[in-house]
């Protein structure tokens, strides 16, 4: 399996980021995408690190919504500059958080539209974190990215059956992460249920929302196993036809 969505470089793996790779590998989680947003600009490099060390992990780069605020000029020429690493397969994670609303909105929208111009000059696809924004985010990928026909994922997917319908139909994949796994969350449930075989992708998120048995304590790619076996119930699918049809999927967005 690859985990599509993670954050090792956190400082919450400084103590353990050796054991936690081996026990995601022991595991079966074969690669991992380091999400690059780190600590937000101008260090953009936080994935690409963890892939220059590691021949475990895929990274991203990009701006988090909640760093908006703090971008400049000079970090999205950065920014388009890394995209010409070898492993760095996409752009994000970006979009629009008006939960924390960390920085202004007007910042995070103008800051995820010159992403997405940047993912498609690069012809990468796009890693989209949404919070509370779906109807901003939608309508933004709608003007801005789907013309461009590239495609991308919606991370830590957590909406249900119509949000899932409408991004389907702009050409995204969907990510599922721990949510599903939680009780009450029947809508996510319901999408992941009615999502189609070929746009169907998986992640943890770690060190974030780890899923139930662990529900609470720090994430990491080998608790991901929970996340798939919870997928495959509520699917009907045998648990090995997810893990490949996921790792087929991400090939096909990522790796061509
Ligand atoms: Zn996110
Ligand atoms: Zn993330």
């Amino acid at each position: 399996m690859i985990d599509s969505h993670c954050h090792l470089d956190s400082a919450e793996f400084d103590e353990d980021r050796d054991a936690v790779i081996e026990r995601a590998i022991a595991a079966g989680i074969e690669h991992m995408m380091a999400i690059g947003t780190g600590n937000g600009p101008p260090d953009l490099e936080a994935g690409l690190r963890l892939a220059d060390q590691h021949p475990a992990f895929y990274a991203t780069v990009g701006i988090h919504p909640h760093d908006a605020a703090k971008a400049k000029t000079e970090d999205f020429k950065r920014l388009a500059d890394l995209l010409a690493h070898p492993r760095a397969l996409a752009v994000g994670e970006i979009g629009l958080d008006y939960h924390y609303d960390f920085s202004p909105r007007e910042a995070q929208k103008s800051v995820f539209i010159q992403q997405m111009e940047i993912a498609a000059g690069a012809k990468k696809p796009i890693v989209i974190h949404t919070r509370e924004a779906w109807d901003d985010t939608l309508a933004l990928i709608e003007q801005h990215w789907t013309p461009h026909a590239i495609g991308g994922i919606m991370h830590c997917f957590s909406g249900g059956p119509d949000e899932a319908r409408r991004a389907l139909d702009l050409g995204f994949y969907l990510s599922f992460g721990g949510i599903v796994t939680f009780p009450k969350a029947l809508a996510v449930q319901e999408a992941a249920t009615s999502t189609p075989r070929d746009r169907i992708l998986i992640e943890t998120d770690a060190p974030y929302l780890a899923p139930v048995p662990k529900r609470g304590k720090r994430n990491e790619p080998a608790l991901m196993v929970h996340t798939a076996r919870k997928l495959a119930e509520l699917r009907g699918e045998p648990y090995d036809d997810l893990c490949r049809t996921t790792t087929e999927n991400f090939g096909r967005l990522l790796l061509n």
